[in-house]
């Protein structure tokens, strides 16, 4: 069982010849000691490169800056370290120097969407609050490499403050997701503060924390911390574990608490070239996270940022892991797989084709065997005209609360209610002659 073995023990050491398992258990020594440059890194595991690799290397450290605490650098296997999955999510690749044409500096146009200083307001009923600059380590395949320990920097009281006056004037805000960089990188009484805060704002219903903290720092997963967290329910706490040999011992008891504290624990996993891009893997992971009551919540597929071109799978890769996935294991184990819109789209799923063909009364389908089967329609559905004001909706809900429901894309089509016939892509030429 990890929770000190003997690779954590001699790094400890290295690091200090004094240094003990409680040390290496307090979340503060471990972002003291994290390996911030190669000669440290080669230090403390021991692998080494030639002169050659390490100035090429060091030019990546110039643009896109290393952070690894010392426990997730224990799990890096030195023997095999060039194939490892920890080493390359975690220690610089020279390949992140190559910016592709296609490569974004900020793919999801976030930048773009940001109302107010930390905000971003892309999706009507809620908004992601970037309340840290910086993060225990800087994963090499981050979304936001352009932004994330650029400055190492965490927000003052009166900079979160324009954020949280943004979401008080904004009412339809009722979900919050905290971001960054991680938000536990922020001290205990600030993170007290701030969701105090949140959850004093009367329409923010739920308050959710992105963090990876559990896979690369999980001794921040205090029992101060969650007690702290408790006072706030309902908190959602969203991790990323992208690969099963990351659910060690001391990951398993940092989720366990987060569980125990009685919050929803979910997972994001980023789909990574030679990382995690295959089945056994992924079905391994998913079943490793729902042993520790942690849900597969998304896969994504890696976004279009600069530097992460080796990183990228086709989304091909992606349907053939969904197909592996579907109907093969049960399905709470089944994240969704999503493209992240370049463009600040949002998220869009995809997924195996399971439909194959539609009559007025039949659907046939086919399953994961590849069982071909027909679904039958029903003969005497009653469709019921829905103006936002049927009866229906006045007996179901209570109207006076019930938030006045927009259409929106493909929705308004079908709505009952909405004339619309089609959506035009804006600068259409056709449509445009019309108008002239
Ligand atoms: S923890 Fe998240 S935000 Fe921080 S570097 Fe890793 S992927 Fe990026």
């Amino acid at each position: 069982m990890e929770i000190f073995n003997g690779t954590q023990q001699a790094i400890a050491n290295k690091i200090n010849k004094t240094s003990t398992i409680s040390n290496w258990r307090d979340w503060k020594w471990q972002l003291k000691n994290s390996i911030s440059n190669i000669d440290q890194f080669e230090k403390l595991t021991g692998i080494t490169f030639s002169a050659d690799e390490k100035s090429q290397l060091k030019k990546t450290l110039e643009k896109f800056p290393l952070s690894i605490t010392p426990y997730y650098a224990s799990l890096i296997s030195t023997e095999n370290y060039q194939n490892d999955p920890v080493f390359k999510q975690s220690f610089a690749n020279v390949h992140e120097l190559h910016v592709l044409d296609t490569d974004l500096a900020d793919p999801l146009s976030e930048d773009k969407d940001s109302p107010e200083e930390g905000i971003t307001h892309r999706y009507p009923d809620r908004v992601l609050f970037h309340v840290s600059n910086v993060c225990a380590m800087y994963c090499r395949h981050c979304t936001r490499k352009r932004k994330v320990g650029d400055i190492d920097f965490i927000p003052s009281k009166e900079q979160l403050q324009k954020g949280i006056e943004y979401i008080k004037n904004t009412p339809q805000v009722r979900d919050v997701l905290l971001s960054g960089g991680d938000p536990l990188m922020l001290p205990d009484s600030k993170i007290d503060w701030l969701l105090s805060e949140l959850t004093a704002i009367p329409h923010v219903e739920v308050v959710r924390i992105g963090t990876r903290m559990p896979v690369v720092l999980p001794y921040r997963i205090t029992d101060e911390l969650v007690q702290i967290l408790k006072k706030y329910q309902p908190l959602w706490i969203n991790t990323h574990f992208n690969h099963p040999r990351e659910m060690t011992a001391s990951a398993k008891e940092a989720v366990r608490k987060l569980a125990d504290g009685g919050f929803p624990v979910g997972n994001q996993t980023v789909l990574l070239a030679n990382v995690n891009d295959c089945p056994r893997i992924m079905k391994k992971l998913v079943h490793k996270l729902v042993q520790n009551r942690v849900r597969p919540y998304y896969l994504y597929q890696c976004d279009l940022s600069e530097g992460l071109s080796h990183f990228r799978t086709p989304v091909g890769k992606g349907i053939e892991i969904m197909e592996s996935l579907i109907g093969h294991t049960s399905g709470f184990s089944i994240p969704t797989y999503v493209i992240d819109a370049p463009g600040g789209g949002g998220k869009i799923p995809v997924m195996p084709n399971y439909i194959i063909s539609w009559s007025t009364h039949k659907v046939v389908l086919r399953n994961y065997e590849g069982v071909i089967t027909t679904y039958k329609e029903p003969d005497h559905y009653e469709n019921k005209f829905c103006d936002r004001d049927c009866e229906n909706c006045n007996l179901e809900l209570n109207m006076e609360e019930s938030d006045e429901m927009q259409s929106l894309g493909i929705e308004k089509l079908l709505a009952d209610s909405n004339d619309s016939i089609s959506l035009i892509p804006e600068n259409n030429e056709r449509h445009n002659r019309r108008d002239d």
